[in-house]
């Protein structure tokens, strides 16, 4: 184990540290298949051939940076670069810096590597731009059909398929693709806790044991746009009140089941400070620890809608544009981890993953940083030196049980 561990990860963070960063908000804006996606990109493969490793896009527009020739029972570890609007710095970028590292440790041990070890940076995880979190994994194994990621379309009307066909990938080749399923053995992500559950226990690294079942739905609210001045209550047909009670009901139902319900995200046509709305669209993102809970909260608050709308004179119709179900980790896999890390806090969470998405599939298992601030999707998001290197740490070890052999 070399001792400068803390300046490589310094220097390896700094080289990725203003892409993508507004100057204006302190947070990263970086979208699925953009300018900035591409120079994310470029780094990710620089820091591929710059070991050495075998360089690798998948037929999903994932890239994959090779140890060894990718063949059955390969270790991958990996996460992904993009983020949300005005994200943090280390949800996603840290577990692939994170990754790079270890695979440089592991490299320095004396125990031969006996398997192939792939580093990854799955394509569009946050899904800030297209609204489908997790597409190159969803598509990688086959969760998310070629037909419906082609025709996703972005605020700006630009398809998925137009996106990524101008950054270079053939659009025709999307789709399950068993071999490369084949080749992982397991899949283990790092990544910075998006709570404060580490904080608390006082640990630096925890191992997951699970991701609560979650999705997004769109609750479209159409009325009829008028004059704010010359309207009578009475005579409206204002989509934002349903909307408004949309946002109340989804609260106030979520606490009382344990859940967490969010409109984050709202569209209003046509946006006029003077004028009644046409139209509001809001999306839910809905999360809970079970799959029967989250399917009664999603119809009761849709209940709660269309019944508001009416009062309104206003019609409300809900899609669901994405669910994931319950994750539960491979035991086996986390024992393994568990025994490699000689006992660390196993934890759950709320938000989604690759690593989620992949567990249906292959084995795998989570690994996550202690966050100072427990904030996540923002800027706040914060992590110690000392607890960075204990990740990686964590990672090349859990590598070592896993590929050394
Ligand atoms: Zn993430």
């Amino acid at each position: 184990m070399t001792d400068d561990l803390e300046r490589r990860f310094d220097d390896l963070w700094s080289s990725l540290r203003t892409i993508g960063l507004s100057a204006e908000s302190g947070g990263y804006r970086r979208f699925a298949w953009t300018a900035v996606d591409d120079q994310l990109r470029r780094w990710f493969r620089e820091q591929a051939l710059s070991r050495d490793l075998s360089y690798k896009v998948d037929r999903n527009g994932n890239q994959w940076a090779w140890l060894g020739v990718p063949g059955e029972g390969g270790i991958v570890t990996g996460s992904h670069l993009d983020s949300v609007p005005d994200g943090g710095a280390y949800d996603g970028p840290l577990g692939i810096v994170s990754a790079f590292l270890a695979v440089d440790e592991l490299r320095a041990r004396d125990r031969p590597v006996t398997r192939p070890v792939a580093i990854v940076n799955f394509a569009d995880e946050e899904g800030a731009r297209f609204g489908v979190a997790c597409v190159g994994s969803r598509l990688l194994t086959g969760v998310l059909a070629p037909h419906a990621a082609r025709a996703l379309t972005d605020g700006q009307g630009v398809t998925l398929e137009e996106a990524m066909t101008s950054a270079g990938v053939d659009i025709a080749s999307l789709g399950r693709d068993d071999p490369l399923l084949g080749h992982i053995g397991a899949f283990v992500e790092l990544h910075i806790e998006q709570g404060r559950a580490l904080d608390d226990v006082d640990a630096p690294v925890g191992v997951a044991t699970g991701i609560w079942p979650h999705g997004r739905w769109l609750f479209a609210f159409t009325g009829e746009a008028n004059h704010a001045g010359t309207t009578r209550l009475a005579d409206r047909r204002d989509p934002m009140l349903p909307f408004a009670l949309t946002v109340l009901s989804a609260r106030s139902r979520s606490a009382m089941a344990g859940a967490l319900a969010t409109f984050g995200r709202v569209r209003v046509v046509p946006n006029a400070t003077n004028g009644i709305a046409s139209r509001v669209d809001g999306w839910l993102d809905l999360r809970a620890s079970d799959e029967g809970t989250l399917a009664t909260l999603v119809q009761a608050i849709t209940d709660d809608a269309v019944s508001a709308a009416a009062t309104n004179g206003v019609t409300a119709t809900v899609t669901c544009e994405s669910s994931t179900p319950a994750v539960v980790f491979d035991e086996e896999l986390a024992a393994r981890v568990q025994a490699a890390l000689g006992g660390v806090p196993a934890l759950s969470t709320g938000a989604g993953h690759d690593a989620g998405i992949l567990s249906a599939h292959v084995p795998a298992a989570m690994l996550f940083v202690r966050n100072r601030s427990g904030v996540s999707h923002s800027p706040a998001e914060q992590a110690d030196p000392a607890d960075l290197v204990a990740g990686v740490r964590a990672l090349a070890a859990v590598l070592a049980e896993l590929a050394c052999q």
